[in-house]
């Protein structure tokens, strides 16, 4: 039921805003409160907390159907639900009741602050500096790309506290966007995902008090890569949706479209693209299923979600190009949606671990397991 409400808003709700925001470059935030009432900015979380308490499988499920008319809001609400997933489980109480009871209000909008511009696949190098000052920690610096950043109140966010050694030095802490020194600025001009607000945060002087860290001192990596894990399989449901819509678009065309006087679905050359496609789309979504399963059950997901983001992101860029491909100089045109899709598709390969970092990840884990 909650699969089907979310595609039928999706579908008649979602879609023109989100044609209007790659139009116009306006964003997401008129529709979060409208996601908050509908309980889809906290699925995962659990009852007591006044969250969905559905399962990742469903959530996941979801991500699809709402990516499918609007990959901007599908990656606002994987961002979000990610932080909130790890907030639940590292948080200390009772700052974790405080911060997660409101979850699905938009004034708990939440980012992942990772990137820096000299940290990117290097996540390591971050250099954004903590400093011990009495009841916590003063954060300076600067981080890159921070999808929901020019609304959010809570980044979680990867510091380096200066003078400790190298291996205990990075930690992650939950900064307050409202807070003095959190200054934001839009990035413009994006080829797709228009609607997804994306920004620079810059700290400067920002107090964080000590039970706003999250999980142990030095330990900010695990916490970031734990964050990634269910992220992932979040990007690969948002490529999924971006798939199933381009093979949509692309099936009805064919159908319709006359040349020799036939539909152009008839010529085996055009039919290969669209069975190739549904193919692709349906091993994607097996790997999507078995990452989210092995979430559900509690299991190490690692190598499993980044297989279903690796190649789910890959094949929503083959099958959008081939949708392009199959409508011809109509597909060229903003009127036409594959031509949006085929830009929107594009970043999944990028963010939250680049093609080849997913492959340094499987064949890594791969290494350590023989
Ligand atoms: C729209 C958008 C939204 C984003 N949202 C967020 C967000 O919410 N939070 C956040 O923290 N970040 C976010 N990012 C940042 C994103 O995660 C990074 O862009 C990504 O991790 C790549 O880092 P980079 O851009 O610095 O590229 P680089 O790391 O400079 O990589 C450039 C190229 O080199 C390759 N490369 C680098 N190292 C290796 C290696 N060891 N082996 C093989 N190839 C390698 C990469 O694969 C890539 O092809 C976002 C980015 C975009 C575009």
């Amino acid at each position: 039921m909650l699969i089907e409400t979310a595609r039928d808003f999706a579908r008649n709700e979602l879609l023109p805003l989100d044609r209007k925001w790659d139009e116009d470059e306006s964003t997401v935030e008129e529709i979060l409160p409208t996601l908050g009432e509908m309980g889809l900015m906290n699925l995962t979380l659990p009852e007591e907390l006044n969250g969905v308490g559905c399962s990742f499988g469903t959530y996941f499920a979801i991500l699809h159907e709402i990516a499918a008319s609007s990959p901007s809001t599908a990656v606002t609400i994987s961002v979000h639900s990610m932080v909130g997933k790890i907030l639940h489980e590292c948080l200390a109480e009772p700052l974790r009741t405080e911060v997660l009871s409101s979850w699905g209000d938009p004034a708990s909008f939440a980012a992942f602050a990772l990137t820096e511009a000299d940290a990117g696949s290097d996540a390591r190098a971050a250099r954004v500096e903590a400093v011990e000052v009495d009841g916590g920690l003063k954060i300076n610096g600067e981080k890159m790309w921070i999808t929901n950043g020019l609304t959010s109140r809570w980044f979680l966010t990867l510091v380096r506290l200066r003078d400790v050694p190298d291996n205990g030095s990075l930690c992650a802490v939950l900064i307050d966007g409202n807070d003095r020194g959190v200054e934001r600025t839009k990035i413009h001009g994006k080829m797709g995902i228009r609607g997804s607000e994306t920004a620079v945060i810059h700290f400067a002087d920002t107090f964080v008090p000590e039970d706003h860290i999250v999980g142990q001192r030095g330990r900010g990596m695990w916490v970031f890569t734990t964050t990634l894990n269910e992220g992932r399989i979040g990007i690969a449901s948002q490529s999924s949706g971006i798939a199933e819509a381009c093979l949509s678009e692309m099936s009805s065309y064919v159908c319709e479209r006359k040349q020799f006087g036939r539909p152009i679905g008839t010529f085996q050359a055009v039919a290969r693209m669209v069975a190739d496609s549904a193919v692709e789309l349906e091993a994607a979504k097996a790997l999507i299923w078995q990452a989210a399963e092995k979430v559900d059950a509690g299991c190490p997901s690692r190598s499993a979600s980044s297989m279903a983001k690796l190649y789910a992101s890959e094949a929503a860029n083959r099958i959008a190009y081939r949708a392009v491909q199959a409508h011809g100089g109509t597909g060229y045109v903003r009127e036409c949606r594959v031509e949006q899709l085929y830009r929107d598709a594009r970043v999944t390969t990028i963010y939250e671990g680049t093609s080849e970092i997913q492959r340094l990840l499987i064949a890594r884990e791969l290494g350590e397991a023989s």
